[in-house]
């Protein structure tokens, strides 16, 4: 893959705010998973984009993404196996200022989650999502997903996973996103790239990040992933805004294609279609009422 632009000069000059991310947590990934270049490059975006720790909320799903939950800091939660939508979908229309977050793998996305993806998509909630797809339910030691290639070794599958795998971003696409973009955890350049731009983005933006597992996925390597992607930048008239352009170019199976695939500025977010909420200057968080609950729960 070519094309870095992230500005290593940009990113020294602002150690001290990428070091407001570091926690002091003990690290429980493999050696080479690809977590580890996934939440360095979310942490280079956000500092280059100028969030710090108190202005995001990150939303963590079950999985070894989840476990990235402890390993930055800020506000962060981490949820129910496949709710990880629901929840920051809660969160942020709770309280829009913040930026919010969400990361969960294949498995929680796919299987466990999907019906939230599909809702996620239609109702544009301003959210951004990182979708960690190593092609297997990795936690729980490499059964297989449904992002598994059909044919594909897994522990749950040791003749070969049976039926035909999901298309991430054929499906995604299949139901109107607005922002739609695949990167490889072996770049850590282009996620930050990609990151930078998704932060962005006023509604869903979801990234399909192809992430190694030198555990349990042998055959989607760093070399491999390296090889295959493609910019689509480099490909001449290639445009972004085409969304048949995008659902045509994900059924190529090689090269991967990565960088922004879709992108509809036009779309009206969750928020902006609430019309209830027209000319109302608070959010919803600011507008709860504390109560004082000590008197009833001495009672008990
Ligand atoms: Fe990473 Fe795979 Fe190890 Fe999980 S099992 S920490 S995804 S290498
Ligand atoms: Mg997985």
């Amino acid at each position: 893959m070519t094309l870095p632009t992230t500005n290593g000069s940009e990113l020294s000059q602002k150690a001290d705010q990428y070091m407001a991310y570091e926690t002091e947590e003990v690290i429980t990934w493999c050696g080479g998973c690809g977590n580890f270049a996934i939440q360095n490059a979310l942490r280079r975006a956000l500092v280059l984009e100028g969030f710090a720790p108190d202005e995001v909320l990150m939303c963590f799903d079950i999985g070894c993404s989840g476990n990235g939950s402890d390993k930055i800091e800020g506000y962060t939660i981490h949820g129910l196996h496949g709710r990880v939508l629901p929840l920051a979908a809660g969160a942020v229309i709770a309280n829009p200022k913040m930026k919010v977050i969400a990361s969960a793998g294949d498995g929680a996305t796919l299987n466990e989650g999907v019906n939230h993806l599909i809702h996620a998509i239609r109702s544009d909630y301003p959210i951004l999502f990182l979708h960690h797809d190593n092609q297997n339910f990795a936690l729980t030691t490499g059964q297989a997903s449904c992002t598994t290639p059909q044919g594909c070794k897994a522990n749950s599958a040791p003749d070969g996973a049976p039926e035909e795998s999901i298309n991430p971003l054929s499906l995604v696409l299949s139901q109107d996103p607005s922002f739609v973009a695949r990167t490889i955890s072996s770049d850590t350049d282009h996620m930050t790239e990609i990151f930078r731009k998704a932060l962005h983005h006023k509604g869903f933006a979801f990234i399909e990040i192809l992430q190694t597992c030198p555990t349990y996925n042998k055959h989607m390597t760093d070399p491999w992933l390296l090889e295959q992607a493609k910019e689509v930048r480099e490909l001449p008239d290639y445009d972004a805004q085409d969304i048949w352009a995008a659902r045509k170019i994900v059924e190529i199976a090689e090269p991967i294609h990565t960088g922004i695939l879709y992108h509809n500025r036009d779309r009206k977010n969750f928020l902006e279609v609430m019309k209830h909420r027209d000319e109302v200057q608070t959010t919803p968080v600011e507008e709860v009422r504390p109560y004082d609950l000590s008197d009833v729960l001495e009672a008990l």
